[in-house]
């Protein structure tokens, strides 16, 4: 069964229709398909087959077209098929589609990494080396603080979520459905408590003075190559950490001789109104992980940072077969083409406000929502027991399958399950966005 060629990136109609219900016959069929030929464990959350995707449309096999608020988990942040990243790609594929940067070079990776030297916080010195995955970039952002410092010992934070590789699922925090059952997990990772304002009511200085007390005592600077820390978390709940968290983290870093790493894998490229989330309290980290927005869909992943701590490691110590793909650089540049003409940072800005007014004028409705919370496109609300901090996942199931079937792509996250995220392309117009928060209210108002 193949799939209709169809037209995606801006020239879709930019429409939520629906002409069956969700999933559509068209969908079933393949997901019987999928049944037989990929691995149970490979999940779909809203099990629509797309066919073309672009400005804030995603277009399925039924002819339905949905609203997308998740950006394929904030990767598509420039849009799907964004016409920079085609055009870039398809001249790519055309010239050539891979050397290894490790046998014969290009210059595609090299201006990937100098457009990340001056993109990523800090006006110092700085060197990158290109990955797959987000994964792959933390991976090797440990090798490099370990090399660096020669010491061995890893901080990570509750609710953090670092990826699914032996390592970072080590410094994942959530059991379900990331951990369970695959195990033993490597080494010398040890978890601190996060600034979670509206679970802990501190301050970020408090929070701060608390995680640094678990780490001096449970860890100990001297055997502590590196802390690394979602700026705004992802997965786990689009937590804002209080204002003063991660300044006096990275501070307490700089005089500890331990390696700051900001993991920006979602919050980077434009996500929440500035080029990366540390640059909101001018937080500048020693090493910056990136992947998901940084090329438009393709899979691209970077570690950047102070050329003396990248260069610690021996020739040839950083690599891998794909990692800085030709064809993946070439996506990245077109990428970070559209969000510097289009000023997407500012976009994520206004995008954000529309979704907090939405969102507050929701809570004064809803008291089942605790908290609204996140900056620019990267926006969340906490579903709870109104009143209390008591989650409430049922709830957000029920939302969420509401929204599912009125063709709005919601995502949900954090450690309870009980928080939805709000990603949407930064390509989506106002319209459409005000048309998918209208059935989100509608979806609290038809849930209990
Ligand atoms: C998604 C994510 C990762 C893992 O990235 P993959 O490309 O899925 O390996 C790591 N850190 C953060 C903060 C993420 O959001």
């Amino acid at each position: 069964m193949t799939s209709i060629p169809a037209m995606g990136g801006p020239s879709l109609p930019q429409e939520r229709r629906l002409v069956t219900a969700i999933p559509g016959p068209g969908s079933l069929e393949r997901l019987d398909r999928k049944k037989a030929y990929v691995a149970d464990g490979v999940g779909t959350m809203l099990p629509v087959f797309v066919v073309a995707a672009g400005g804030g449309i995603i277009l399925d096999v039924d002819g339905n077209a949905l609203i997308d608020l998740g950006s394929g988990i904030a990767v598509t942040t420039v849009g799907n098929s964004a016409p920079a990243v085609t055009r870039r790609v398809t001249d790519q594929v055309a010239a050539f589609t891979h050397t290894c940067f490790m046998i014969t070079p290009y210059d595609g990776y090299v201006d990937v990494c100098e457009q990340l030297a001056e993109l990523t916080p800090g006006d110092h010195a700085k060197k990158s080396a290109l990955f797959n995955s987000g994964a792959e970039a933390v991976e090797n952002a440990v090798k490099i603080a370990r090399a660096a410092t020669g010491k061995d010992a890893v901080v990570v934070f509750d609710h953090a979520y670092h990826g699914r590789t032996n390592l970072t699922m080590a410094m994942t925090a959530k059991n379900m459905p990331y951990k369970h059952g695959f195990g033993p997990f490597a080494g010398e990772v040890y978890r601190a408590p996060m600034s979670y304002p509206f679970r802990d009511g501190q301050s970020g200085e408090e929070a701060a003075a608390r995680a640094i007390d678990v780490i001096d005592k449970q860890v100990g600077a001297t055997n502590l190559a590196c802390v690394v820390i979602e700026p705004i978390q992802g997965e786990g709940g689009f937590i804002v950490p209080a204002p003063g968290f991660l300044p006096a983290i990275a501070a307490w870093c700089a005089s500890n001789d331990v390696v700051f790493v900001a993991d920006e894998i979602q919050s980077g490229f434009c996500r929440t109104g500035d080029w990366f989330a540390s640059d909101d309290e001018g937080v500048v980290p020693d090493l910056v992980t990136t992947a998901k927005g940084i090329a438009g869909g393709l899979p691209l992943a970077a570690v950047t940072g102070r050329a003396d701590l990248m260069d610690a490691v021996h020739g040839g110590g950083l690599g891998g077969t794909y990692g800085g793909n030709p064809v993946a650089c070439a996506a990245g540049l077109g990428a970070i083409e559209e969000m510097k003409e289009h000023d997407l940072a500012g976009r994520a800005r206004a995008v954000g406000e529309r979704m907090r007014s939405r969102l507050a004028a929701l809570q004064a409705e809803h008291p089942v929502i605790g908290d609204v919370r996140g900056r620019g496109a990267m926006m969340a609300i906490e579903l709870c027991t109104p009143g209390t901090t008591e989650p409430d996942a049922a709830r957000a199931a029920a939302v969420s399958s509401y929204c599912h079937s009125q063709g709005v792509v919601t995502l949900t996250c954090g450690t309870w399950g009980n928080v939805f995220r709000f990603l949407p392309p930064l390509s989506i117009s106002d319209e459409l966005l005000d048309e998918a928060f209208d059935v989100v209210a509608e979806a609290f108002a038809a849930t209990v």
